[in-house]
């Protein structure tokens, strides 16, 4: 599984790149269609739980709770 977000959904605010404790997120740079700089998934591979799936036991969803506005959630690859 891998984290996606919904720009239709999504403000701007920064909070999933600050909180994400691997750097899987970094700070948009062109506007959405709402006119918020979505943050981009730069490093997915380094997300904790698309590394349980790879035999890994770590379990995070610490991007998916902080989201103010529940645009984070999970996608199958
Ligand atoms: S925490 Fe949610 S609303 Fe804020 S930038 Fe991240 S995805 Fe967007
Ligand atoms: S689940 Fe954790 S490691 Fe994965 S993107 Fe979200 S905050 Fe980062």
């Amino acid at each position: 599984m891998v984290t996606v977000i919904n720009s239709d959904y999504c403000k701007g605010c920064n909070l999933c790149v600050v909180t994400c404790p691997v750097k899987v997120y970094k700070e948009g740079d062109k506007p959405s269609s709402r006119g918020y700089f979505v943050p981009k998934i730069v490093n997915v591979e380094k997300c904790m739980d698309y590394k349980r799936k790879k035999g890994e036991k770590k379990k995070c969803e610490l991007c998916v709770l902080v989201c103010p506005d529940q645009a984070i959630s999970w996608s199958n690859e």
